[in-house]
């Protein structure tokens, strides 16, 4: 199986060797990852300006665009076969809740599902230097099982890995997206030239308190995997709508 990884934190980021050396057994793994920090790009795809490619090795790239760019240039030239599964990540930090719609390693994913090629997302949860080798190992398990049971069209596998040690580890969760409390700031200062800039910032994530959500299973020990659906329609609402009346 060909394997693409990429993800949003830039190709320096340390787990993705880590992770690369996790799935050889698959087969042909290829690294094609922005030149730089990307977080929080979400789906952003480069049309104003070119987009270089730099080679490092015969399976690892960098570009100077977004996470969705890369996947878009590997599945459509720069690589001699279109890959077979996307994983992005693993990423140094949570991609859970509604944070997925910010998320550059999420939108990956998503754009490996609107490729056609099956997908997965991948987060430690924690910002802290971590290991990256036993959740490289259980990205590979999850490869195989994705490989067994395959993955249904236009749905990818957003995972989330709690930071504990691995043997504190205590097991996996199916989870849904859970709800999260935002409490982001913006700094106003003035620059050296006397102009005013901001800066968002905000505090570390805080969740709502839900079973059977992401954050839930992240906070108990859990490992969590979300099943996504890319599309986004809400078919109650549709339903309801429907009677509204609505006239040109
Ligand atoms: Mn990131």
């Amino acid at each position: 199986m060909r394997i693409l990884i990429t993800n949003d934190d830039g190709i320096h980021a340390p787990a993705l060797r880590v992770l690369q050396e996790a799935l050889r057994p698959f087969g042909p793994v290829v690294v094609v990852a922005p030149d730089r920090d990307q977080s929080a790009t979400s789906h952003a795809l480069t049309l104003q300006r070119p987009l270089r490619v730099n080679r490092i090795a015969d399976d690892i790239y960098s570009v100077d665009g977004t996470p969705t760019d890369c996947v878009v240039i590997a599945a459509n030239g720069l690589l001699p076969e279109r890959p077979e599964l996307v994983v992005s990540g693993i990423n140094h930090g949570p991609n859970m809740g509604e944070d997925v719609t910010y998320s550059g390693t999420v939108a990956a994913a998503m754009e490996g599902t609107m490729q056609g090629v099956p997908a997965l997302a991948v987060s430690l949860v924690t910002r802290a230097p971590a290991d990256f080798v036993e959740p490289s190992r259980f990205v590979a398990q999850l490869v195989r099982k994705v490989q067994e049971h395959g993955m249904g069209r236009g749905t990818l596998l957003n995972v989330n890995l709690p930071h504990r040690p691995w043997s504190d580890v205590r097991g996996v969760r199916i989870t849904r997206l859970g709800t999260r409390i935002y409490r982001d700031s913006l700094v106003e200062k003035i620059d050296p030239r006397g102009k005013t800039y901001y800066w968002i910032g905000g505090l570390e994530p805080v969740w709502v308190r839900e079973e059977g959500t992401d954050f839930h299973a992240v906070e108990e020990g859990y490992i969590s995997v979300t099943p996504l659906s890319l599309d986004l329609t809400h078919y109650k609402t549709l339903v309801e709508m429907e009677a509204w009346g609505l006239a040109p």
